[in-house]
């Protein structure tokens, strides 16, 4: 069978495009691996909007434990501190991705498994997959990346994005052992990274986590980990440890959104915040632009029209990132106290 369409990947960009198919295409979901994302698992406020927008409704049980109303901004370095009040969803990255994937329709075939290359073909494109044990051939007119930062469609068919490679990596901890209230912080340390690191409590685990540069990365996470005692955190004894690569959209060349009959959406056509690292808007968003254009006649020419503000926003959250791991800038927005909220004793 050749197939309309095959999706690769099932995060929140796979998963969003796939549940807006209609009957008329017959398409393909393959969903990857199953491991979790590394990532912070807040659902920010555009990302609500975009639920809004649906009439989708989060479910109790994709939450977890405490709703955190303000990030603790805290320079390593200089011992600056602020508070700043933020209205993100605290959520189980996992529990969140099963959710979205449960919006798929019963029409759009799935396979657990992961793309192992890619090529042109007559019919249009000839992937082989590995899915429970298997080497599974699938073939498709139409192709969307969905497969995040380390995006093997993107890697086979277009050149490298002009992009800071860098590393997340993260740890879980036992939340009983750690003294502090559940704050959210958001952390800088220019002698270790270039970009952030956070802690936030989900349920009976505290995570610390952060982005660094590709090399002597283990290094960097256990000296910021050495330094954050001096704050209170004691992050002894992990449970759980996990990494991927991070794409740090530096310029208008840091975004591919595809070309003819292939399209690119979420992390894997680079649409990630320079500033936040927020991303799961922007995966949603991009996958129902992208759904958008495939009603028209020129597909790709819309799609690239239809995420150009959206590409935009995203260079304008450039500026943000300058002030914030600009060191000097850093140190006078902190400073100034400019938007922070003040905590009463
Ligand atoms: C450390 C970190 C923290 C973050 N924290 C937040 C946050 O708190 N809030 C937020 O909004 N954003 C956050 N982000 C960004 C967010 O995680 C991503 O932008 C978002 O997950 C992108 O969704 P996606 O569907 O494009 O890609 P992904 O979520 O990466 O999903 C890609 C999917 O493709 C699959 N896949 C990959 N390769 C293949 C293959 N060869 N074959 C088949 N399947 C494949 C994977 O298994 C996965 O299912 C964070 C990012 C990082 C790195």
């Amino acid at each position: 069978m050749i197939y309309d369409l095959v999706i690769v990947g099932g995060g929140p960009a796979g998963s969003m495009f796939a549940s807006l198919l209609s009957e008329n295409t017959t398409a393909l979901l393959i969903e990857g691996d199953g491991v979790e994302k590394t990532c912070g698992g807040l659902l920010s406020p555009d990302a609500q909007t975009l639920m809004a927008r649906l009439g989708r409704t989060l479910p109790a049980d994709v939450l977890v434990d405490p709703q955190i109303f303000s990030v603790r901004t805290i320079d390593l370095q200089t011992k600056k501190e602020r508070t700043y009040a933020r209205n993100y969803l605290n959520m189980s990255r996992k529990a969140f991705d099963d959710w979205m994937l449960s919006f798929v329709p019963p029409h759009v075939e799935r396979m657990k498994g992961v793309v192992q290359s890619m090529e042109s073909a007559s019919s249009g494109f000839r992937l082989t997959c590995r899915s429970e044990g298997k080497e599974v051939i699938v073939q498709a007119r139409q192709l969307v990346g969905a497969d995040g930062a380390a995006s093997l469609v993107r890697r086979t068919f277009f050149p490298p994005l002009e992009t800071m490679e860098m590393v997340a990596f993260q740890q879980w901890f036992p939340a009983e052992e750690e003294s502090l209230p559940p704050l959210y912080s958001a952390l800088f340390d220019k002698k270790t990274s270039p970009a952030c690191s956070w802690t936030i409590q989900k349920g009976e685990h505290v995570l610390f986590g952060g982005i660094f540069p590709t090399q002597e990365t283990r290094r960097r996470f256990e000296e910021q980990k050495e330094k954050l005692r001096s704050f209170g955190f004691h992050l002894n004894r992990p449970v759980r440890k996990e990494g991927c690569k991070v794409l740090w959209p530096r310029s208008q060349k840091s975004f591919q959104c595809g070309s003819q009959n292939i399209f690119l959406i979420g992390e894997a056509a680079g649409f990630i915040s320079p500033s936040s690292f927020e991303g799961i808007s922007y995966a949603m968003e991009s996958a129902m632009f992208l759904y958008e254009a495939l009603q028209t006649p020129k597909p790709i020419e819309t799609y690239r029209s239809l995420t150009a503000g959206m590409r935009r926003r995203l260079l304008s959250k450039l500026l943000k990132a300058r002030v914030m791991y600009t060191p000097l800038l850093r140190s006078l927005a902190l400073r100034s106290g400019l938007t922070s909220i003040s905590l009463r004793e």
